[in-house]
């Protein structure tokens, strides 16, 4: 079916994908479609009474909270209020961070019996867990999120790295069997929007069990739950300047890579940065691991359990609001099944329910800003320019805030921008192919190799399909499943080195 109105084939301009518009009521942008469910499910509101929040936030610097000149608003994407105001951190701003932190290793920190470091990072873990609550909707407003998935996913999985990392400190030897190790010095860490205190968990834990300390950056448009964390760290009695928390932009990103005395560079966004932050490091000696953007192919063999695999495909693309950098946003589905899989898929997204974040019915949340609104607009639009086929949930959107509906595209053609191009957003592009090499050749045919999807009832297919996949993650008969003691990273244009699991260690000794 394609989704156009009065033979327009245009995204309308009022900051919605609302193709099919009807008109407003009730805080909603009506969808007239008659496709729609005919019974709505009642709001749950998650309680945000209790959350603390200040107005101002101050950077984390050698365990004080230090005032910078700057200071700019952090929105909620959903309803587009200010939540409070945070640091902008300035060259020099970063530079008092790297030395807080430099002296915290020299003299504390890296002589410390790697017991006693583990009980602080245990301590980190357990005190997240009795704030999991408040971390899990401070996430869902500062990031758009559903309140279901920071409560299940984000939250549960960033503690639990803390507590996997914590394990480690003290048996690194045996990480490491037959090498001796140590640790690097000041770890400058740069994390992006998407899984905010998950990324900071994945960063942070593994620097610290090693014998690191750190200076992280939070991404612009989501520093709160960092400065949680940063109020974590006070309660859990870390010495002072063994983790710093900043905030601020690119400049800010840049300063941190730049400094002589970080050592080591862990970075999580795009690859256009990946690659400057690759030049800007290359001759300094500094230990670099990138972890970068993704264009997964999530193959459906016509032996697949399909009903399974639908689950699996709406989990892979509209998981986060497809704000993950291993996002299936590329399905690969054999011919044969085709239109079963397009028919299901039509199927599966009216009962997908968009809105409120803060709602726990909510599956799909808000678009973490309007740039990122503007971006995935913009190749939704080539893709429609392009010729390939648009299909778009019928359901209603909130009348403020960043919202996109669920969309596909079938009929995409491997030279198509949306075939090629990480879209970040709830877009997924629809291709086919005939025999398992073809799908194979189709699925590494990318400048990424982060993540990639098997579905098939065959172990042997799974096996034999996974062994030629250039992809550092590969899911079978699942998606986007994730632990920590599973390593996580990417081939060629996804970047290098591996967070997670007993690898992650290796990119924070030498
Ligand atoms: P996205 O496009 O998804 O926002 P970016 O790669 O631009 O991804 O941003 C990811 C993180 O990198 C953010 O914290 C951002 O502030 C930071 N950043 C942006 N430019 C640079 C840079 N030149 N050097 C270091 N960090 C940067």
């Amino acid at each position: 079916m394609k989704i156009l109105t009065d033979g327009k084939k245009k995204l309308n301009t009022n900051g919605k994908s609302d193709i099919n518009t009807g008109g407003r009521s009730n805080g909603l942008i009506k969808n007239s479609d008659k496709a729609k469910p005919k019974w709505e499910y009642s709001k749950s509101i998650e309680d945000k009474k209790h959350i603390k929040l200040k107005d101002k936030y101050d950077l984390f610097i050698g365990g004080k909270w230090v005032k910078s000149k700057k200071y700019f608003n952090t929105i909620n994407p959903a309803t587009e209020e200010v939540l409070a105001q945070v640091a902008y951190a300035s060259d020099s701003d970063v530079d008092k961070a790297v030395r807080s932190a430099e002296k915290a290793y020299d003299k504390v920190w890296s002589k410390m019996a790697p017991k006693e470091r583990g009980k602080y990072i245990f301590r980190i873990a357990r005190i997240i867990q009795e704030k999991a609550r408040e971390f899990a909707v401070i996430e869902t407003m500062d990031g758009g999120k559903s309140i279901k998935e920071s409560k299940t996913v984000d939250v549960p999985l960033a503690l639990a790295h803390f507590f996997y990392y914590a394990g480690w400190a003290d048996k690194l030897k045996y990480a490491f069997p037959g090498r001796k190790v140590s640790s690097i010095g000041v770890a400058g860490q740069i994390i992006p929007w998407n899984f905010p205190l998950l990324m900071a968990a994945w960063k942070i834990a593994p620097a610290l069990a090693c014998g690191n300390t750190v200076v992280i950056k939070s991404a612009e448009t989501t520093p709160l739950t960092l400065y949680k964390l940063a109020e974590v760290i006070e309660e859990a009695g870390l010495p002072e300047g063994v983790v710093n928390i900043i905030s601020g932009d690119g400049k800010t990103g840049a300063a941190i890579v730049g400094h002589p005395k970080t050592k080591k560079i862990a970075f999580t966004g795009s690859t256009e940065v990946g690659k400057i932050i690759m030049r800007q490091t290359a001759g300094t000696g500094k230990k670099l691991t990138l972890e970068l953007g993704g264009k997964a192919a999530n193959i459906i063999f016509e032996d697949a359990p399909i009903d399974a695999a639908i689950e699996g495909i709406i989990n892979g693309i509209y998981f986060n609001q497809g704000h993950v950098c291993c996002a299936g946003s590329r399905l690969l589905v054999q011919e044969s099944v085709k239109e079963i899989v397009i028919k299901k898929l039509k199927h599966r997204l009216t009962s997908l329910r968009v809105g409120d974040p803060l709602d726990k019915n909510t599956d799909v949340g808000a678009i973490n800003s309007l740039m990122q609104l503007e971006k995935i607009k913009e190749l939704v639009q080539a893709g429609i320019n392009e010729g390939a086929e648009i299909y778009q949930s019928k359901c209603d959107l909130p009348e403020r805030g960043y919202f996109f509906r669920p969309t596909f595209f079938s009929e995409v053609a491997q030279s198509h921008r949306i075939a090629n191009e990480e879209i970040f957003g709830p877009v997924l592009s629809i291709l086919t192919f005939r025999t398992p090499s073809e799908a194979v050749e189709k699925a590494n045919n990318t400048f990424y190799g982060l993540s990639a999807g098997v579905w098939t009832d065959k172990g042997s297919k799974i096996f034999k399909t996974l062994s030629k996949l250039r992809a550092g993650v590969v899911w079978s008969n699942t998606y986007n499943k994730f632990n920590p003691a599973s390593p996580f990273g990417g081939y060629k244009e996804s970047g290098f080195g591996r967070e997670g699991g007993r690898q992650g260690l290796d990119a924070y000794v030498v």
